[in-house]
């Protein structure tokens, strides 16, 4: 008889709710092993024995052939005295207060769920709820750990004789899966109308599906909220969707229904494919191929927001006359996206015409990521479902919760090991928002077991998020915000030496009191040097000026002119509010004042033509961009001053070129095209200089302007042709979502160098 081994092995990684255990079975019977399997908050542990080529075997199929959800992250093996096990077995779960394991964010339906789902012989035909251990919600529907049916919002559901099988039999494909549910025993959908009385004695879907057609808008429950949805080729549905939810301009995202819809509408790469038909079906912007459907879906943009159906729900919105829904989120402006069926009622019924409820409770909101593919590859803009909350290996010493920024905020808390970067939170400016951060701050703390004794925030006095962190016990530290911006970048492409760091954005708070938003860095992981920067302006009226571009062109036609602005023959210099602010800027009067590339971007838009205020944030930027006629190879002029150690961009010279195209009719789109040329080459001309001056090679872009996708291509391969090192964001977003990550990171190192001196 041939000698018998006994290998003990813990797996740690995204190795719980998809399919381990059952994976590990199968390969343990496979290989004629004995010993058992279970779960534990720590990971996947395994005791096995058996002979040393079966042990040999199962090991290797361990680390190659994992399920396709699971990332196994590390595997320790440790040799043990033999025991004789008789039989293999998975154990049941134990619960222990030790790190935990990490979690699975919410899947899109598989492909056999969706044969499934049609297959009018199979048992769940169309159930809206089906799912296996390859998919279905998981991150949204976890109230604490470890990951079982009863620490889930499904607990309230018991099982069916035919599910129970499923659930317990280790070679289903439904083997402990969580959420697992059919029509006799699952949660159920219906249909309300817009006070949430219930219509009785109706098939739900197919009278939703009706409405739809005949132009009406639901509020339609998903995985992770509440949907607005109508049908997209509906002018009519569009508008008053736009006029009740009271957005203009901002675009919305349509799902359609398969791949090949996509295809008519869009034009779609390779890559950009298997990023919509994969397991985490973000909204993916594409390019219009054709304007096929009502302008009022994607005003002025050249690319338009896609995905596909997630949910099985969302597979049976779709039929032979339905190919495009409009799916936005549904939340009232400015507030979190609503996920819960009595509060959809009370802040969607004056928008909607119907609800389309379902009693599986969303513990955890996640709103739709939002993605884009730039020089052939994925680029995050919103870090929400399918991705959070996936975490980031960052070797540290404490246990920090870095609070994030204002717009699009995300908080990063993590410890020695391991942190985890939230999904998208929103906009923190209402009470609303920040109920909704500090309850997701909470979660996380409970679920990761984790307490933070070092707090880190923005160094804006005023945000929301600053205001938060200054009351948590532990250490303080604030962190500059564009400091964070590079960091997170250097991050995400494991850089741990000085860079330049190019940082556009809107609006951060610098180390100076003024608004920053052009810089020009010098840093590494622990500290900076502004060594560059655009020229600063006034912003007229504040705040005020973020929202209403025409305020930065007359600042910057005062920077360009002085007093002889006034002759100008331009017919806005005539309008009332243009005359006194005007007069506010000669009589000097104490304006914030900014050196952002955001508000030059709202200058020059203002100067071509843009009218009125923006209703979301970057619509200017987005105005620019999609006018430009990329043919347009030619750029104007501008100085590179250097002023006190720093380099300064004087833009002047390229406004009053600007104005005397505007004076001579040129074509807007010519004007947008050299616009964003110059800024091109100013930014490779800046880091050049730079790059000679201070010996330093390597550069990273960061700032939400950077998803200006003509700014970000030049710049790009412009710094690449001067041979220099591009590090550029793919999973942490260049925008305000990717701040949290910087800050922690550089809490990290600070905190280490404070000891290191102790
Ligand atoms: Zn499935
Ligand atoms: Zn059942
Ligand atoms: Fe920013």
């Amino acid at each position: 008889m041939q000698k018998i081994y006994r290998r003990y092995i813990i797996i740690n990684g995204i190795v719980q709710g998809v399919g381990f255990r059952p994976f590990v079975y199968r390969n343990a019977v496979r290989c004629n092993l004995k010993g058992w399997v279970k779960n534990c908050n720590r990971g996947v542990y395994i005791d096995v024995e058996g002979t040393i080529e079966n042990l040999t075997e199962f090991i290797y199929l361990l680390k190659t052939e994992a399920p396709p959800l699971a990332v196994v992250e590390q595997c320790t093996i440790t040799e043990k005295e033999v025991i004789n096990y008789t039989t293999f077995t998975i154990k049941e779960t134990e619960d222990e207060n030790s790190t935990v394991t990490w979690i699975s964010p919410d899947i899109a339906l598989c492909t056999e769920c969706e044969k499934e789902l049609q297959n009018k012989e199979n048992r769940r035909y169309h159930y809206p709820f089906i799912n296996c251990t390859h998919c279905g919600p998981r991150f949204s529907i976890i109230e604490k750990l470890p990951y079982d049916r009863s620490t889930t919002t499904m607990k309230s559901f018991s099982l069916c004789s035919d599910c129970k099988e499923e659930y317990e039999n280790p070679l289903n494909r439904r083997f402990h899966a969580q959420p697992n549910a059919c029509p006799v025993c699952g949660p159920t959908v219906w249909l309300t109308d817009q006070n949430g009385i219930k219509f009785e004695n109706v098939q739900a879907l197919d009278t939703a599906r009706e409405m739809l057609k005949q132009g009406k808008i639901i509020a339609v429950k998903g995985i992770g909220g509440f949907h607005l949805v109508c049908d997209a080729s509906n002018e009519e549905a569009v508008e008053t969707l736009r006029k009740r939810k009271r957005r203009p301009t901002k675009p919305f995202a349509v799902m359609m229904k398969n791949i090949d819809i996509i295809k008519q509408y869009c034009t779609v790469s390779d890559t950009e494919e298997k990023i919509l038909v994969g397991n985490k079906k973000p909204i993916l912007l594409l390019n219009k191929k054709q304007e096929k459907l009502p302008k009022d879906v994607a005003p002025l943009q050249k690319t338009l927001g896609v995905l596909l159906p997630y949910a099985p729900l969302h597979y049976l919105l779709f039929d032979e006359k339905i190919d495009v829904l409009v799916m936005t989120s549904a939340n009232i402006s400015g507030q979190p996206m609503v996920y819960q069926n009595e509060e959809a009622v009370e802040k969607l019924s004056g928008i909607v015409d119907y609800f389309l409820f379902h009693n599986r409770e969303i513990y955890i909101p996640v709103e739709d990521s939002v993605s884009k593919v730039v020089l052939e590859q994925e680029r995050v803009i919103r870090r929400a479902r399918g991705y959070a909350p996936s975490p980031i290996s960052l070797e540290g010493s404490h246990t920090i919760l870095a609070c994030g920024a204002q717009l699009k905020n995300t908080f990063c808390i993590g410890n020695a090991d391991v942190a985890y970067l939230s999904a998208f939170i929103g906009d923190l400016d209402s009470k609303e928002s920040l109920a909704h951060y500090e309850r997701m701050i909470e979660h996380f703390k409970k679920l990761y077991a984790l307490n933070p004794n070092l707090v880190v925030h923005d160094l804006h006095p005023n945000l929301l998020s600053t205001e938060f962190a200054k009351k948590q016990a532990g250490t303080i530290v604030g962190v500059q915000h564009h400091h964070a911006h590079a960091v997170s970048c250097m991050v995400e492409n494991n850089i741990h030496k000085p860079v330049i760091g190019v940082v556009f954005d809107g609006t951060g708070y610098g180390d100076d009191g003024k608004i920053w938003g052009g810089e020009f860095l010098i840093c590494d992981e622990k500290q900076f040097e502004r060594v560059g920067h655009l020229n600063e302006v006034s912003m007229p009226g504040g705040e005020k000026a973020i929202k209403e571009p025409w305020r930065m062109g007359l600042s910057y036609l005062y920077e360009a002119y002085g007093e002889q602005v006034k002759a100008l023959p331009l017919k806005s210099l005539g309008s009332k509010a243009s005359i006194q602010l005007l007069s506010a800027l000669q009589k000097k009067l104490p304006f914030p004042l900014t050196t952002s590339i955001g508000r030059l971007f709202d200058a020059a838009a203002a100067l071509i033509g843009f009218d009125g205020s923006t209703t979301y944030e970057g619509e200017a930027a987005v105005y620019l961009e999609s006018m430009a006629d990329s043919n347009i190879v030619e750029s104007y002029p501008y100085n590179l001053i250097e002023q006190q150690d720093q380099f300064v961009i004087d833009t002047c010279p390229m406004i009053r070129q600007i104005i005397d195209e505007v004076i001579n009719n040129q074509k807007s789109s010519m004007i947008a095209q050299k616009f964003h040329n110059t800024v091109t080459a100013f930014t490779i001309d800046m880091c050049k200089k730079i790059s000679q001056q201070y010996g330093i090679f390597d550069v990273v872009l960061s700032g939400g302007v950077f998803q200006n996708e003509i700014l970000f291509l030049n710049v790009y391969q412009g710094l690449v042709k001067e041979g220099l090192t591009v590090y550029t964001h793919k999973q942490i977003p260049c925008n305000d979502g990717g701040v949290s990550v910087g800050q922690l990171r550089i809490a990290q190192k600070i905190m280490k160098e404070r000891e290191r001196c102790v």
